[in-house]
């Protein structure tokens, strides 16, 4: 997910497009470049696959592909992980001072602060997303690493003075071990710093595997962690698809699993851990209602609803898919987010005055496109979009239907494209049976001017985060995460570094002579 709201990304609201006019011409430097060629990380060296293996990059705008990374082999999974955990058990970086593992993440953020433009283009040439939208959410990675090497140098339990005579008792917060942690294409580096930092901060050593659609930012940013004296084997990249993650997660000294994906692999993923007790966060889908009420300021919430499903062309777990708007403003709310939709400027990632890109990959081009032919065979009404773009590059175009049933495949399943699905409701307890009635529970959004109605909503929406006249928001200091099928655990916020210690209980005899 990312961290601003659609017109910020844009620049809209402060003028700064003109920022990013710099990187238009860049696509011309890159034609005929050979593939960027990056290795692993593994024990402090940059390695190839120990047979060689490797996968290519794509590039969703030009369709071309424009860098190459190792598949891990199973040995070289086992190779990062007993690295990983030597790291571990030395001490060098689980017994370090918690002061002295925030410089090293002060250090990193300011590594990344210096290298954001170059971290953004590896992302928009990974995934397709907007220039205007990494920039600033790759400065955001940056200041999680600042926030959360802090809230390391914190780490604290709790005491308490137990009824007993002459004892004491405290709890104290230790790391886990070998943190395992699996990223998606989506937004790859604010993602990862999510688990990275905090697994760091609370002095855990991690093995990273970055999505094949995004590893080259990832393991940019480990040429970065070197820099910044991290030592060798504490974080560790490997790259691959089709069978290294489940590898990873499988090896039996991956003591905490953290994952950001589709509920289908949470599950798996959740199976293997819970085979051998592995600690486990997980991040997953969503099918969040984004809900109008009559007296909303209009305008706003479309604005809001367009940035909720169309931003990063959908493909965003928090995505407000399930856009609810009462019976009384139902159809010109419709037509405008319809006319909305048909005006957007799509092309070129780089560009500063594109509004939405390409998909991230074939795989999604194909998944996307599949609901536009579900759609046709359950005769769901369309009010704008519904196909690819007849243009070289991975789009689609950005589609509303209109009242579809509830029991549609589109209603109820995560498309992550942008794809809004525009149902009515009567009154407040539709509004909230409709907004409950899915599996998921991610996030949701609001739009009333009446505080009481917005207080009631907060209360029995079942998600992990409401929104109220906003849809997006986000930062550090607040947690995110899911309800339900959305996941297990929290991300971000006071207790983050909860998910990456473990709670060590403490009794003390204080009668020295017993
Ligand atoms: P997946 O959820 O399938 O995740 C793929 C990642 O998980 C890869 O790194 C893969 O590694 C790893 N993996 C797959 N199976 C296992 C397993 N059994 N054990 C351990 N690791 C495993 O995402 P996709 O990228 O394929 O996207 C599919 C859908 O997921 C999207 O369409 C979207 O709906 C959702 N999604 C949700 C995101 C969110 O933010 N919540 C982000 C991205 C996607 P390997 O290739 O080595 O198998």
């Amino acid at each position: 997910m990312n961290l601003l709201t659609y017109e910020q990304a844009l620049g809209s609201e402060d003028g700064c497009r003109e920022e990013y006019l710099m990187y238009e011409g860049l696509r011309n430097t890159w034609a005929g470049q050979p593939l960027v060629r990056k290795n692993m990380l593994i024990d402090g060296k940059w390695v190839a696959a120990s047979d060689q293996a490797t996968l290519s990059c794509l590039d969703p705008y030009s369709e071309q592909e424009w860098a190459e990374v190792p598949v891990a082999t199973v040995s070289d999974v086992d190779h990062a992980v007993s690295s990983a955990r030597r790291a571990f058990d030395s001490g060098i970086w689980s017994n370090a001072p918690p002061a002295a593992r925030f410089a090293a993440l002060r250090r990193l953020g300011q590594l990344i602060e210096d290298n954001v433009e170059a971290l953004a283009l590896a992302q928009v040439r990974e995934n397709g997303k907007l220039m205007t939208e990494m920039v600033p959410s790759t400065r955001a990675v940056a200041s999680d690493s600042h926030f959360f090497g802090a809230l390391g140098e914190m780490t604290h339990g709790y005491t308490v003075e137990p009824s007993i005579p002459n004892f004491t008792a405290y709890t104290r917060r230790e790391p886990i071990g070998v943190v395992a942690a699996i990223t998606p294409w989506n937004n790859p580096l604010v993602l990862l710093g999510w688990k990275l930092f905090p697994a760091l901060a609370a002095g855990n050593t991690i093995v990273i595997k970055p999505s094949e659609v995004t590893p080259v930012s990832t393991l940019m940013l480990g040429e970065l962690i070197e820099k910044a004296g991290i030592p060798a084997g504490v974080v560790n990249i490997i790259t691959g698809a089709g069978a290294t993650g489940q590898a990873l997660v499988q090896h039996p000294d991956v003591d905490k699993i953290a994952f950001t994906g589709s509920t289908q692999t949470g599950v798996a993923i959740a199976k293997i851990a819970a085979e051998r007790q592995a600690r486990v966060s997980l991040e997953l889908g969503g099918k969040s209602p984004n809900i109008v009420f009559n007296d909303a300021n209009l305008s706003s919430a479309i604005n809001g609803v367009i940035g909720g499903i169309f931003a990063a062309a959908g493909q965003a777990c928090n995505a407000g898919s399930r856009v609810l708007v009462q019976r009384g403003v139902y159809n010109e709310f419709l037509e405008r987010l319809s006319q909305r939709a048909n005006a957007f400027r799509m092309g070129d990632p780089l560009a500063a005055d594109t509004e939405i890109g390409p998909l991230s990959s074939r795989a999604q081009m194909a998944k996307v496109t599949s609901y536009f032919d579900i759609a046709r065979g359950e005769n769901l009404n369309l009010a704008a979009g519904g196909v690819r773009l007849d243009r070289p590059g991975l789009f689609v175009s950005p589609t509303v239907y209109a009242d579809p049933p509830k029991a549609s495949r589109l209603v109820r399943e995560e498309i992550f494209g942008p794809v809004a699905m525009v149902m009515p409701f009567d009154d407040e307890q539709e509004a909230v049976t409709l907004a409950n009635d899915t599996i998921f529970g991610l996030a949701s959004g609001v739009w009333t001017q009446n505080l009481s109605l917005a207080h009631r909503m907060i209360k029995k929406i079942r998600a992990g985060t409401v929104w109220v006249n906003t849809y997006r928001m986000g930062g550090h200091v607040i947690p995110f995460g899911g309800f339900k099928a959305s996941g297990v655990g929290r991300e971000m916020g006071l207790h983050a570094l909860d998910q990456y210690t473990e709670s060590k209980s403490v009794w003390i005899n204080t009668d020295a002579q017993s």
